[in-house]
Parts: structure tokens; C-alpha cells; sequence
């Protein structure tokens, strides 16, 4: 008897107390003669069962996380569009108001022409049509 490993003489190999196993990592067997091969592999596949399932929660976290992205730049969006629409509002009424005081004036005058024409039919001669004129002038 001779032992590949230890070169004692009173095992072989298969039976070497101080040879490690490559499979399990433990003394006392080698490798070919492992029965932890089973536990292992089912360790290896645990651990790739876990791996794939934390990639699978990173991918979800991801997911969720773009998802709650992009729900911020359309709730901004939105913002922006209603902000948008409420100075164009502005501007609309801003520009109604100028026009209303605009007609407003321009009945204004008219009213103030209707007056004068008015006034200017007891007038009798042209020195005092000038004069009311004048006079007139002053308020338009
Ligand atoms: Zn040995
Ligand atoms: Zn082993």
C-alpha cells in the first residue's frame, strides 16, 4: 500500500486522513470518493437562486424607481403646462382690460363730441365759436 499523497505506506489514496477534498473542502477524502457532492451543488444552486432572485429585486427597484421619475417630470410637467395656462390667462384678461378701457375712452370722446356739437347750436357768430373751441379744446 502506498498513499499518491502523504507517501505513507499503511493507506492508499482514497483512504489518506490528511488529504482535502476539492469538492467539500474537508480532510479525509479526495475528491472522486466525495458524498457532500450533492449538498454542494445544491448549496451552488441556492446561492444562484438567490443571486438571480437580488437581481431580480434590483431590476424591480429600478423599474421603480424610473417609474417614479418619470411620474415627477409629468406631475412638473403639468405643473409647468397649468402655470403656463394661468399667465396666458393673465395676459388675456390683462390685454380684455386694456381694451375695455380703450372703448371706454373712445366713448368717452364721442360722448364729449355730441356735447360740443350740441353746445354749438346757440353760437351765433364765428368769434365765439372759436373761443368755445378753445375752451373745449382744453377738455378732450
Ligand atoms: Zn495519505
Ligand atoms: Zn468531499
Amino acid at each position: 500500500m502506498y498513499c499518491k499523497y502523504c507517501k505513507k505506506k499503511n493507506h492508499n489514496i482514497d483512504d489518506c486522513p490528511d488529504i482535502i477534498c476539492r469538492i467539500c473542502k474537508l480532510f479525509g477524502h479526495p475528491h472522486w470518493k466525495c458524498n457532500n457532492k450533492q449538498e454542494i451543488n445544491k448549496l451552488e444552486t441556492n446561492k444562484l437562486e438567490a443571486n438571480k432572485l437580488e437581481t431580480n429585486k434590483l431590476e424591480t427597484n429600478k423599474l421603480e424607481t424610473n417609474k417614479l421619475e418619470t411620474n415627477k417630470l409629468e406631475a412638473n410637467k403639468l405643473e409647468t403646462n397649468k402655470l403656463e395656462t394661468n399667465k396666458l390667462e393673465i395676459n388675456k384678461l390683462e390685454t380684455n382690460k386694456l381694451d375695455n378701457n380703450f372703448h371706454t375712452h373712445l366713448k368717452k370722446k364721442e360722448l364729449k363730441r355730441n356735447e360740443i356739437i350740441y353746445n354749438c347750436n346757440n353760437i351765433e357768430n364765428l368769434h365765439d365759436f372759436k373761443m368755445f373751441l378753445d375752451m373745449q379744446w382744453g377738455e378732450i
